[in-house]
């Protein structure tokens, strides 16, 4: 079992510096913020740590200004957006980091400019951590999708200055941890996407992890191809036959069940509502892609979650964002979403087009967690330790 402390070890903080590394790299256009998920997921953090009087010092990159200023990526535009979903004045430090500092209000709420104008943040400088544990008591670390980085801001600092998880990272590790770490079994895992180069070392992961591996997306079609079934004009990784036959063996010997579709919904052309045909995987014809998972499959894998105490889920079942190809991915949403409902199943999702498949299904809000993190998601389905999660976990 992961450890590490929260805010609940951090004794009276009333006038204390509180160095918070955020996520705030949300999309924007015209200037303004388009989508503010990631704010509002550390409102939680910034509040509690505000009412209980810190002066609260939130760190954060924006973009990729390689180490050099760039007023395109100054997080000056996210500061109404950011006040917005706090209902607090947010103060904005450019420079002059100590005096501006020294100015605040116990309680008060601050940003400090893009952590990445400075070379020494991608490159984890220890000089610049040490200087920037200067203007700080203490280091709470917020942003779980980061932390895959080890980087000055949510690496380095940590090493300087006790260290703490803020609310969103404690909630995201203890769902992971649920989910995959020590979790009821049986385990289920459904990977799916377009394809398996991106996703090899997280299916080696779970093969070796979970009871049941659920193949879908374009990624079944190379897995189906290794088990000699013609895949007919379907998009798949000839190149990467072997690499599915290593990933069945490893499931093998780790009892493993690997589950891939023995209906699928193929179309001629790739786009919206063309003429369609439900088949069997054997019977794909030469001109034609399969770009579902089909009805029949589908209704095999509810009944195994129904079976499972977890689920963990990334990558969706068939082309979903060109309909009907989103019906599969859908339906076993809505299954899980019941499932999590009715308290038989603990249910974890990430990925970016994963997220927003279960937002199409209306599934999301059932979820028992979902996970905004995208790289660093991955990292973790990979078994990996996140630079940023094992500092908090070595923190004394
Ligand atoms: P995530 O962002 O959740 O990690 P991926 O990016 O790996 O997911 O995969 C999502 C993409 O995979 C979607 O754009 C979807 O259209 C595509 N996809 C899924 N199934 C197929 C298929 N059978 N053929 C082609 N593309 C597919
Ligand atoms: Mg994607």
């Amino acid at each position: 079992m992961t450890s590490f402390k929260t805010l609940d070890d951090l004794g009276d903080v009333a006038g204390k510096r509180a160095l918070v590394r955020v996520d705030l790299n949300v999309p924007m256009a015209d200037g303004a913020v388009t989508d503010d998920t990631r704010l509002r997921a550390h409102v939680p953090t910034i509040s509690e740590l505000s009412d209980r009087g810190a002066k609260v010092l939130l760190l954060a990159h924006f973009g990729r200004p390689k180490g050099e200023y760039r007023p395109e990526f100054s997080l000056r535009q996210v500061i109404p957006a950011l006040s917005d979903v706090l209902g607090r004045d947010v103060t904005f430090i450019e420079s002059a980091l100590h005096d501006a500092i020294a100015k605040l209000d116990n309680g008060s709420v601050a940003v400090i400019e893009n952590t990445r104008f400075a070379a020494g943040e991608e490159q984890n400088d220890p000089g610049m951590a040490e200087a920037f544990a200067t203007f700080g008591d203490i280091f709470v670390n917020d942003a779980f999708s980061v932390s895959h980085r080890a980087h000055m801001s949510t690496e380095g600092l940590a090493h300087y200055l006790p260290a703490y998880a803020g609310r969103a990272m404690e909630a995201e590790l203890r769902a992971l941890e649920s989910a995959l770490g020590d979790p009821e079994r049986p385990v289920a895992a459904i990977v799916g996407g377009a394809k398996i180069s991106t996703k090899i070392a997280v299916l080696e992961h779970l093969a070796a992890k979970v009871d049941h591996l659920i193949i879908g997306g374009g990624m079944a079609n190379t897995f189906l191809a290794a088990r000699g079934v013609d895949v007919g004009k379907s998009l798949y990784e000839k190149d990467l036959l072997d690499i599915a036959q290593n990933i069945f063996e490893a499931a093998d010997s780790a009892n493993c069940t690997i589950h891939l579709p023995y209906d699928v919904v193929v179309a001629k052309k790739f786009a919206a509502n063309p003429p369609t045909r439900t088949i069997n995987v054997h019977e794909v014809a030469e001109d034609e892609m399969i770009l579902d998972i089909g009805p029949a499959a589908v209704e095999a894998l509810a009944d195994v979650l129904k079976t499972c105490r977890t689920l963990v889920w990334n990558g969706p079942l068939g082309a979903f964002e060109t309909p009907p190809f989103d019906m599969a991915t859908v339906s076993l949403a809505k299954t899980a979403a019941a499932l999590t409902r009715e308290g038989s199943l603990v249910s974890v999702a990430g990925g970016g087009d994963t997220v927003a498949a279960l937002n199409q299904a209306g599934a999301a809000d059932d979820f028992s967690f979902i996970s905004t993190a995208g790289g660093a998601f991955l990292e973790w389905m990979e078994g990996r330790e996140l630079p940023g999660v094992k500092a908090l976990e070595d923190a004394k």
